[in-house]
C-alpha cells in the first residue's frame, strides 16, 4: 500500500497548504491523455463562429452562452442524455475545413494544459451528413492534428471511432478507410455510442478484425451503462484498452481478469459523474481499481462537454479521490506504456517524463 500523502509528519499541514501543493504538482506534471473526443472538445469561440456561418446562432449568441450550450450539466440522467451534448458540435463539423481547424485547436489546447502526448478520437461516419466522404473527413482531421502538433511540439495520435448505433457494414467501411491513414498518425480503432440502446459490441467484430489486420490497435467503450457485465462482454473483442470500464471494480473475478490480461482502463471520473455512474469523483471506483492493481490512465473524455482540463481532473483525483501523488504519477506514466504510438516515438517521451519525476522531491521514494 503506497504511503498516503497526508499521513506521517505532514498530517498537521493546513488543508489549503496541502491542496495548493497538490494543485501545483498536477499543473507541472508532464501529462499524457489517451481518452479524448474531438467533437466533445470544440472551443466555444470556434463553435460560435461556425454556428453563425451556418445560420445556427444569431447575433445575440455570445461565447459565454455558446459555452453553456455545449457543456452538459454536472449531472444528467444517464449516458444517453450525456450524448445529446454532442448533437450541436457534430452538426457544426460537416466539412473538412472545420474538422481540420478544431483538430489543430484541440492540440493547442492540450499543449497549454501541459500535455505532451495525446490520442484524439472521433467518429468519421458522423461527419458525412452533408456529403463529405469518409476519406476526406479522415484526411482533414489527420492534417489538422499534424499541423497542431507541429505548432506545439505535442506528440499526437488519432483513434477512429465506430458507432454502436451504426450498421456493422458501415463500421467495416470506417475501419478500412481509417487503415489508409495508419502511416499518418491514425493508430487505433474504437467503438462508442449509446450503450443501453446498443449493448452488444459483438456484431461489430468484423470491423475490429479489419482494423486489427491493418495494424490498428484496439480499444472500445464499455461500462457507461450495464455495469461490470458490459466490461466483461467487451473483453470478447480482445481490446488492449477499454474506454471507461470503471464498474469492473464491482466484480473481483473481472478485476483479476483485467490484471491477468494486462488490459488498461482509460478512466474519466468527471464524465462518469456527469453520466450518473458515480455520485461524485470521491465515490468513483478509481482508487479501488488502482489499489487492486488494475492498470488505468486518466483523461477528460471531453474538454468542452465536461467543462474540464486534464490538469483539473488530476487535481480532482488528488483532492477528492484521495490518490497519492505517487499513485497519480504512476497513472500518468502508465499512459505512455499503454499508448498506441510506436516504440520509437514513445521511448524519448518516457525518458523525458522519468527525468522530470527524478527531479520531484514529492515523488522521491515513491515505489
Ligand atoms: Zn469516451
Amino acid at each position: 500500500m503506497p504511503r498516503d500523502e497526508c499521513s506521517g509528519p505532514r498530517l498537521w499541514y493546513p488543508l489549503h497548504v496541502r491542496n495548493a501543493g497538490l494543485d501545483a504538482l498536477a499543473a507541472r506534471m508532464p501529462k499524457a491523455e489517451l481518452h479524448l473526443h474531438l467533437d466533445g472538445s470544440v472551443r466555444p469561440a470556434t463553435a460560435l463562429e461556425l454556428a453563425r456561418a451556418r445560420g445556427l446562432a444569431d447575433r445575440r449568441t455570445t461565447v459565454r452562452s455558446m459555452r453553456r450550450r455545449l457543456a452538459a450539466p454536472a449531472r444528467v440522467a444517464d449516458q444517453a442524455a450525456l450524448l445529446r451534448a454532442f448533437d450541436l458540435p457534430i452538426l457544426l463539423l460537416q466539412d473538412g475545413e472545420s474538422l481540420a481547424r478544431v483538430a489543430g485547436e484541440l492540440i493547442e489546447d492540450v499543449a497549454a494544459d501541459g500535455t505532451r502526448y495525446v490520442e484524439v478520437r472521433w467518429a468519421p461516419a458522423l461527419h458525412t451528413g452533408r456529403g463529405l466522404s469518409l476519406g476526406d473527413g479522415l484526411a482533414a482531421v489527420v492534417t489538422g492534428t499534424a499541423e497542431g502538433a507541429a505548432r506545439t511540439g505535442v506528440v499526437a495520435r488519432l483513434i477512429a471511432v465506430a458507432m454502436r448505433s451504426h450498421d456493422p457494414e458501415r463500421n467495416v467501411a470506417v475501419a478500412e478507410a481509417a487503415a489508409r491513414f495508419h502511416d499518418r498518425g491514425l493508430v487505433g480503432f474504437d467503438l462508442a455510442g449509446p450503450e443501453a440502446a446498443f449493448p452488444d459490441a459483438w456484431p461489430h467484430r468484423r470491423a475490429f478484425a479489419a482494423a486489427r489486420a491493418a495494424g490498428l490497435r484496439i480499444t472500445l467503450h464499455a461500462g457507461e451503462w450495464g455495469g461490470a457485465a458490459q466490461v466483461r462482454a467487451a473483453l470478447a473483442l480482445d481490446p488492449e484498452r477499454i474506454a471507461h470500464g470503471a464498474p469492473a471494480a464491482d466484480d473481483p473475478a473481472l478485476v483479476a481478469e483485467l490484471i491477468g490480461r494486462g488490459v488498461t482502463l482509460d478512466l474519466c471520473p468527471t464524465s462518469n459523474v456527469q453520466a450518473g455512474l458515480a455520485r461524485s469523483v470521491a465515490a468513483h471506483p478509481i482508487r479501488r481499481l488502482v489499489r487492486a492493481g488494475v492498470r488505468v490512465t486518466l483523461s477528460t473524455d471531453d474538454r468542452t462537454v465536461s467543462s474540464l482540463t486534464l490538469t483539473a481532473e488530476y487535481r480532482r483525483v488528488l483532492r477528492r479521490a484521495r490518490l497519492t501523488p505517487g499513485e497519480l504519477w504512476r497513472i500518468d506514466r502508465h499512459a505512455l506504456d499503454a499508448a498506441f504510438a510506436d516504440e520509437a516515438t514513445l521511448a524519448p517521451l518516457r525518458a523525458a517524463f522519468d527525468r522530470w519525476a527524478a527531479g520531484e522531491a514529492r515523488l522521491a521514494g515513491q515505489p
